[in-house]
């Protein structure tokens, strides 16, 4: 069974469009059940009915003409109760109805299962038989598991459907939707980000045939040289036999049929990476369906293969990417890297199929202002290549091919929003103090020296999270004591007297070293933050020397310790500091020993709070990861990403605690999560009693604005009416409410 599915789901994955992928999928439901109808029925909400999408065993050519309102027949009915209805006798149903159009014979026998989304019903699967039988709980079982795998397919291909018929005059465009990751709105020219992922691979149409065959040549030789060069380094690790998995790559890649099959689509007039993607993912499947498991497995080498040429392909022989002034970047998954390569002040927008708000992409995008949507179900990334897009980073909504009546509506709110920050400049010498007198820190997160100039120049108060391990993953290993010194110092001067929080290395979880590899089944709940560098004290006291001399004559470090969950951590993490304090001593460097604090991320924190802070100066919460752990959601996964939030009443008692564990020993509390730079947070952080908030510079005007604007005791009040609440979303809505009230719209909703 398990191999059925496989192939109808890779022959799925391998169909040109819709209509394709579900005449595949009824055809060989049938096949394998041995039913004499098997039919796909698409629910169009607009219209609350079902279309028949595809169908076998009923009249030829009525798909697409049959329509079933939600409310009516056994298809109705499996819609209504999202569950498999399995009949013997259906005509003797109460619900059934028969629709003459189909030229569906009596069928007595029938099935009928939902195809359901992330909750939401895309449309209907049946089976049918004309000797009257009860389904056995296998054939349920089966329908119900391809329902399933094939819900994300139908969803992704429906959505690239209505893409690809831009063609057709009446296009009007479409509507993705997503997760909103960073606010604003963007209009622009989208660039696919380059695919490491051979499905991503968009197609092009090129001018020079000869030139495209010439780069597959070279990416085809450098793949070569690339695997002799493998099988040389590894000649003594691996025993003969293992060895022959090169061999088995070498003559693959000098099969003359692939390398014809690729040539004859490029003097089709496609550019190479996509001929090569139709012609691996062909063979891939071929082989996939084999029944020899030897073969069957050499469907991952080819696919191997084919990603290798690809990537030689990409990098060897085609010219840079052009990033047009306005660029949006979309991908599968765009990574940190791939915004660091778009040329200065060209990039407008991302957008992406994977990834959440608190993916560090997301994070860097915020930071640099860029409006982002991640997390965008069925996002044809390699479709929408130099395709005009919109992205609405407040709502979570692009836009593609938009009409030039929603670009001029776009325009006239990124003009808007324009002059808001432009007028939220003038607050940069203003403190950020109530209109009742209470002062708020605001200070910036960082994590590169570039940020020290745009954090200076946004009013900071100093910096309450530097991220160490961003110097780290830059490099090609641990960077020495020196060169982490001559990090700090820069960061220490550049804003003394003002206070600088730099946090002690945090890997592990989602933040990788290339040189420091950390292989877990839960990264999340495994070897990160303090746990890693505890158990090297190696790693951890050179970090502490270099943060302690660069810190001679400022007095204005204070270090901060990531993913504290037990007091034993803290106690162990002092006594490093303490020895390393003392030897920078004796080495003769004028350092002050700096104020302590302690991360509040982990639930376990939270409820041992109040004595954490009585062994170090501050605590401060990062809320990204408290609300990962709190509710269990995992921060960068875009299937949960809508129950990850920071209002959650979980996350708003927790914070509670923490601020009046810090206030029972008269101590400092502060928060360098999003939720600090977030303007609707911001109201509620206000009335809780935080002293200081941390966040990207870029959110210092809006966030200085807000306070100025909200008085202690109204906030107060806010906080006391949301802890009576029970839903996040009511408690966001309570907060925007409160925020419209206030005449601060406009942060959170474009065009308000
Ligand atoms: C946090 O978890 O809220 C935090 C500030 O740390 P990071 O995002 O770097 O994990
Ligand atoms: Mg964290």
């Amino acid at each position: 069974m398990l191999s059925v599915l496989r192939q109808i789901v890779q022959e799925v994955n391998e169909a040109q469009n819709l209509s394709e992928v579900l005449s595949i999928i009824v055809q060989r439901v049938s096949a394998t059940m041995g039913v004499e109808a098997c039919s796909v029925y698409l629910a169009d909400r607009q219209q609350e009915r079902y279309l028949l999408a595809a169908s076998v065993g009923f009249l030829e050519g009525v798909d697409g003409k049959v329509h079933i309102h939600f409310s009516e027949g056994l298809v109705g009915l499996v819609g209504e109760r999202e569950e498999p209805i399995n009949l013997s006798d259906a005509p003797n149903h109460p619900r059934y109805r028969y629709f003459p159009e189909t030229g569906e014979e009596r069928y007595q026998a029938f099935l009928g299962v939902p195809i359901i989304h992330q909750r939401k019903l895309v449309g209907i699967l049946v089976v049918q038989q004309r000797q009257p039988r009860r389904f056995d709980e296998g054939e349920v079982a089966f329908l119900v598991t391809i329902s399933a795998q094939l819900a994300g397919i139908v969803v992704h291909a429906q959505t690239a459907g209505l893409i690809s018929d831009e063609s057709t005059d009446n296009y009007v465009g479409t509507t993705l939707h997503g997760v909103a990751v960073s606010a604003g709105v963007a209009i622009g020219t989208a660039v696919v980000v380059l695919a490491t992922d051979l499905d991503a691979v968009p197609d092009r149409e090129i001018e020079d045939v000869e030139k495209e065959i010439q780069a597959l040549e070279q990416a085809l030789r450098l793949t070569r040289a690339d695997i002799e060069r493998l099988k040389l380094r590894l000649d003594k690790t691996l025993l003969p036999e293992e060895q022959n998995l090169f061999d088995a790559y070498l003559s693959i890649l000098d099969s003359p049929s692939i390398k014809q099959d690729i040539i004859t689509l490029i003097q089709e007039g496609h550019w190479a990476p996509w001929a090569l993607r139709k012609i691996i993912k062909r063979q891939v499947h071929k082989f996939e369906s084999m029944e020899d498991l030897y073969l069957r497995e050499r469907a991952s080498d080819l696919l191997d293969l084919g990603r290798r040429v690809l990537g030689n392909l990409q990098t060897e022989n085609h010219p840079v990417q052009a990033y047009p002034k306005n660029t949006i970047l979309v991908g599968d998954e765009v990574s940190a890297s791939a915004l660091a390569e778009v040329p200065q002040g060209h990039l407008r927008g991302v957008v992406s199929a994977k990834g959440s708000a608190n993916a560090h992409v997301a994070i860097l995008a915020r930071a640099m202002g860029i409006p982002a949507v991640m997390g965008v179900t069925g996002l044809p990334a390699h479709k929408l290549e130099s395709k005009q897009i919109i992205v609405d980073g407040y709502n979570g909504e692009v836009f593609t091919s938009p009409s030039t009546g929603m670009i001029a509506d776009f325009c006239r709110l990124a003009e808007e929003e324009k002059e808001l920050y432009a007028g939220l400049d003038e607050l940069r010498e203003l403190p950020a103090q109530t209109p009742d007198g209470i002062r708020v820190s605001l200070y910036v997160n960082a994590g590169l020296v570039a940020d020290i100039r745009p954090a200076l120049q946004a009013g900071a108060e100093g910096v309450g999270l530097y991220r160490t391990e961003v110097p780290f993953m830059i490099r090609d290993r641990f960077p020495g004591e020196e060169e982490q010194y001559l990090i700090y110092r820069q960061l220490l001067e550049s804003f003394a007297p003002k206070s600088v929080t730099i946090r002690t290395l945090d890997v592990g979880g989602d933040k990788s070293l290339p040189y420091f590899p950390v292989q877990e089944d839960n990264p999340y709940l495994g070897w990160r933050g303090i746990r890693i560098t505890l158990d090297h004290p190696e790693i951890f006291l050179v970090q502490l020397r270099a943060m302690l001399r660069a810190s001679a004559g400022l007095k204005n470090l204070r270090v901060l310790f990531p993913m504290i969950s037990s007091i034993s951590e803290i106690e162990e993490a002092l006594r490093l500091l303490r020895q390393a304090h003392r030897e920078v001593m004796d080495e003769g460097y004028d350092a002050r020993f700096p104020e302590t604090g302690v991360m509040i991320e982990v639930p376990s924190a939270v409820y041992q709070a109040a004595e954490m802070i009585k062994r170090v100066d501050f605590l401060s919460v990062g809320s990204n990861d408290l609300t990962q752990y709190l509710l269990a959601v995992d921060r960068n996964n875009a299937h949960v990403a809508n129950i990850y939030d920071s209002l959650h009443p979980a996350v708003i008692y927790a914070l509670k605690m923490v601020v009046e564990a810090a206030r029972g020993q008269n101590k400092r509390v502060s928060i360098c999560g999003e939720m600090a730079g977030e303007p609707v947070c911001v109201l509620i952080l206000l009335g809780l009693g935080f002293d200081m908030l941390s966040m990207n510079a870029h959110c210092i005007p809006r966030v200085k604005w807000i306070i100025r604007n909200f008085t202690l005791e109204s906030a107060e009040m806010l906080v006391a009416e949301v802890m009576q609440m029970h839903h996040a979303r009511d408690i966001r809505q309570h907060l925007e409410k409160a925020l419209d009230g206030a005449g601060l719209g406009a942060l959170v909703r474009a065009g308000r």
